[in-house]
């Protein structure tokens, strides 16, 4: 699902390399921590699967891709397999919770009906159901973070990407927001963590891997955060055995179950309001009116990372071929503020900038 293959990741500038040749893999339904003192590589490793940036040498694939090669046109598609969760929250100030939630599913075109029925379904598994309507800083920080968790799993994306999401929360806060990303693992949703915070990690047992001074050190299946007893002694080749194939099963039954009854339900939930209240949808830039279309985009993603990239295409396709992206300026939403305009794709960014740019 990720895969690091002798990766080096230098900065302009600078002497030694941020990532110095690392190797490891994540396989499909792990909780995997990335650890390491401030300025061990984890924000970078971070950023490289989200091909905010491109490695110096070697090769990242995420679902099936390598970043590298990975135009820049076909970017947003991929990221919408991924949500990303920081420590500053990044929520936008001036709009609703809700509008906050529903923010990049507009900008991406999804319908009102998906969006009416995805934003409640994303705040309750946050367990902040009924807040859709209050402002940013009406709630606390650990609140205000799961807003952020809410935002990025709204789309149903197979992996969640999250750089120190408890930076900046008290310890209480933070085993809930642990809970939260522990949930959203166990219905199947890859989750990779960077953190320097010895306690969840000794507590959850997960997989580890440890950066120190942009060297992999550890990668251990049940580590304990600054035990190196087993450093140099782990490979990432010998975790690819029975437990990883255990999680993998486990989280495609989650998934299936998850298919059978939610999303199913939210299909037809969204095909039934596109078609008894078509007169809704006319001040709608939106394609309110594809309910037909909807159960290709709803499908539950228990697919494999081929179908997974296959989908990706699916999805490039149906955005180049169909008119509803000539709606996407419309959306009255401030992209700007949110600083989220490369991601999404609607900044544009010349193609010589491809590649290892910096
Ligand atoms: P961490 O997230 O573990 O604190 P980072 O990935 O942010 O580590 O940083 C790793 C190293 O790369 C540090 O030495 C940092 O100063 C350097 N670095 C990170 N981003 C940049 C950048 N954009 N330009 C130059 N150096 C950078
Ligand atoms: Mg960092």
């Amino acid at each position: 699902m990720i895969r690091f293959e002798n990766v080096t990741k230098r900065y302009r500038g600078t002497a030694r390399p941020a990532l110095d040749d690392i190797d490891f893999e994540v396989e499909r339904g792990e909780f995997v921590f990335l650890v390491g003192a401030s300025g061990s590589g984890k924000s970078s490793c971070l950023r490289l699967m989200m091909r905010e940036d491109t490695p110096t040498d070697g090769r990242v694939l995420v679902l099936g891709r390598d970043t590298r090669t990975l135009s820049d046109r076909r970017t947003p598609y991929f990221r919408r397999n991924i949500g990303t969760v920081f420590q500053d929250f990044r929520l936008l100030p001036t709009k609703t919770v809700g509008q906050n939630i529903s923010f990049a599913l507009k900008v991406i075109g999804r319908s009102r009906a998906f969006i009416k029925s995805a934003v409640p379904e994303a705040l309750e598994r946050v367990g902040l159901e009924g807040m859709a309507k209050r402002m940013p800083h009406e709630l606390s920080g650990g609140e205000q973070q799961r807003i952020a968790i809410a935002r990025a799993i709204v789309n149903r994306p197979q992996i969640v990407l999250a750089d120190e999401p408890t930076g900046n929360l008290d310890p209480t806060t933070s085993v809930e927001i642990m809970r939260v990303l522990e949930a959203i693992n166990a219905a199947g949703t890859t989750v990779v963590m960077a953190t320097h915070e010895a306690g969840f990690v000794d507590k959850m047992q997960r997989r580890v891997i440890e950066l120190r001074e942009g060297r992999l050190v550890r990668d251990e299946q049940h580590g304990r955060y600054g035990d190196t007893s087993a450093v140099g002694t782990l490979r990432p080749e010998a975790e690819k055995g029975a437990s990883a194939l255990a999680a993998r099963t486990a989280a495609l039954e989650v998934q299936r179950e998850v298919a059978d009854r939610g999303v199913a339900t939210g299909v037809v939930a969204a095909a039934a309001e596109a078609v008894a209240a078509p007169a809704a949808s006319a001040d709608e830039p939106g394609p309110t009116q594809r309910p037909a279309e909807e159960p290709v985009a709803e499908e539950p993603r228990v697919d494999e990372s081929t179908a997974a990239e296959a989908e990706v295409d699916e999805a490039q396709a149906a955005d180049e071929a169909s008119p509803r992206s000539t709606s996407i300026p419309q959306v009255e939403v401030d992209v700007d503020e949110l600083g989220m305009a490369e991601r999404l794709g609607i900044e544009r960014r010349g193609d010589d900038e491809v590649g290892p740019t910096s």
